[in-house]
């Protein structure tokens, strides 16, 4: 019986790919059909993802930055690199955002820091 065993070959009403079986191997569409809700979905959640690697990549920078900024004000003249880059970067900063990390640095990361560099020299000897 030929006619049983033949696959039923689908154009992928999406992307034009021809294919056996139930999903569009190339883009993931069921039996090659457009869903308006999966597209739109699709959208939505790739708007989010770039999103949310924006606020990924400013807590990045702002965690570098406090990092360079407390290397570059710990000991001596060892730290010029990391002083030159965070003048650098605080040119490139609003001078409002500089008062509010000031703000904030006097408030709570002081003591963080300080909490954090006591428990590891605690955990190094
Ligand atoms: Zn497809």
């Amino acid at each position: 019986m030929p006619q049983n065993t033949r696959k039923v070959h689908i154009v992928c009403r999406r992307c034009k790919t021809h294919f056996t079986g139930i999903y569009c191997p190339y883009c993931g569409a069921e039996k090659g059909a457009p869903s308006a809700l999966g597209s739109r979905g699709g959208l939505l959640s790739g708007f989010l993802r770039f999103l949310l690697s924006l606020i990924a990549l400013a807590l990045i920078l702002i965690v570098a930055f406090v990092a360079l900024d407390y290397s570059a004000s710990a000991a001596g003249d060892r730290h010029g690199a990391a002083r030159a880059i965070l003048d650098s970067a605080r040119y490139a900063i609003p001078k409002g955002v500089l008062d509010l990390y000031a703000q904030a640095k006097s408030m709570f990361l002081d003591r963080w820091i300080a909490a954090v560099s006591e428990f590891f020299s605690i955990l190094l000897g």
